[in-house]
């Protein structure tokens, strides 16, 4: 008999502090403490913590129906639907519901292998797109990879921003080429202006998809809807998950008629599209909608790069982003001032071993995200 009580495996939590409430931009923990949520979830809080409209959503769904087979069709799905491809541009208008991330990017790679007969993917060195084995293989941090190869073969990475690079690894063997418009857990790089235009491009230019994953970047998170409404592209596949459903689990793999056409073969999920996730789906992005939130992204986040110009170069060495996904690149590791900011009541998040990473819930007060910068500037500044 083991004398170690039961405990959770891999995914077990990094922190001492136990949180047992959430409301809007804020989070409690169990000894009744509150604090700003500056990586709102790891991005999935972007219309905040129990939005009020995605739990009474929830709560009525749950009375009807909680799962249903996507045998059968049903109305909340239907309904989804037709709002997540109305916030989109006009060819993307099949959608694919599953869970989470991962396999919203394990279905597009299925798409676009199958929907072209090609094997090979190429993907952008920092970046990231899941852990499940395909979308790892897409992954760029060696050690999230090196532990569990052999990976899913002919997937290569280039350097991101560099369009040179990436037209000479684009071939007529290249089923798709895959992307974050901003790169977010490899430390918030954006695409450079003009540099997914070239991307759309070349891959066209061989008859290879261009995917979009936009897990991170989506609902409003850019200071757009979708972040590739920024590059003035259309990509053939999009991937969305995280903020997607207010908080609740789901998935989505967006493409166009075309790649459905030529698709042969089959992929499924028991629980994707199941009605409690499109509840809250249809609920997060009215929300979103109605409340502007890419607007506020944008607002918001220009205030920060004001208040956030002129930290200490010995201690900053850059600040980037877009609209509410902001890196602060430092000099030294970025887990003492994460402390620091966490002993005053600020849970941020960071994106490699020195990059702060602020991705607070679009639904911040102005109040506190000042507040919030205020902190970030003092502790900074103190070095
Ligand atoms: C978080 C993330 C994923 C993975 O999502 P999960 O829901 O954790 O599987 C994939 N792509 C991007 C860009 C992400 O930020």
């Amino acid at each position: 008999m083991s004398d170690r009580s039961p405990g959770e495996f891999a995914g077990a939590p990094r922190h001492a502090l136990e949180i047992v409430r959430g409301e809007g931009a804020h989070l409690w923990d169990s000894a009744g403490r509150r604090y700003l949520d500056l990586g709102a979830s790891h991005g999935t809080a972007n219309v905040g913590h129990a939005n009020p409209e995605v739990v009474a959503a929830l709560a009525r769904q749950a009375r009807e129906l909680l799962q249903l087979a996507g045998s059968f069709a049903s109305p909340v799905r239907t309904e989804f639907i037709r709002a997540l491809t109305a916030t989109l541009p006009a060819p993307l208008d099949r959608v694919f519901l599953s869970n989470s991330g991962t396999e919203s990017v394990e279905a597009a790679i299925k798409f676009a292998r199958s929907a072209t007969g090609r094997p090979r993917i190429v993907a952008a060195m920092r970046g990231f797109h899941g852990r499940t084995l395909g979308a790892l293989s897409a992954t760029w941090r060696p050690e999230f990879r090196a532990p569990f190869e052999p990976l899913v073969p002919e997937f290569a990475h280039v350097p991101f921003n560099d369009a040179a690079a990436l037209a000479a690894a684009v071939d007529d063997r290249t089923a798709a080429v895959l992307l974050e418009p901003v790169q977010g857990e490899g430390g918030v790089h954006p695409a450079a202006e003009g540099y997914l235009r070239d991307a759309r491009a070349i891959a066209s230019a061989h008859g290879a998809l261009l995917i979009l994953d936009e897990v991170q970047t989506g609902l409003g998170r850019t200071g757009r809807f979708w972040a590739l409404e920024r590059s003035g592209i259309v990509p053939d596949i999009v991937t969305a998950a995280k903020s997607l459903a207010g908080g609740v689990p789901i998935g989505a793999t967006v493409t166009t008629g075309a790649v459905e056409s030529a698709f042969r073969g089959s992929h499924q999920s028991t629980f994707g599209g199941n009605p409690l996730a499109c509840a809250a789906g249809i609920a997060a992005l009215e929300y979103a909608r109605r409340e502007r939130l890419a607007e506020r992204a944008e607002r918001l986040g220009e205030i920060a790069r004001l208040r956030l110009a002129g930290l200490p170069e010995s201690v900053v060495r850059e600040v980037r982003g877009v609209g509410l996904m902001i890196g602060i690149e430092l000099r030294g590791r970025a887990a003492p001032h994460l402390e620091a900011l966490r002993s005053q009541g600020y849970l941020a998040i960071s994106g490699g071993a020195n990059v702060i990473r602020l991705l607070p819930p679009l639904v911040i007060s102005e109040e506190d995200w000042v507040g919030a910068l205020g902190a970030l500037r003092e502790i900074l500044g103190r070095g």
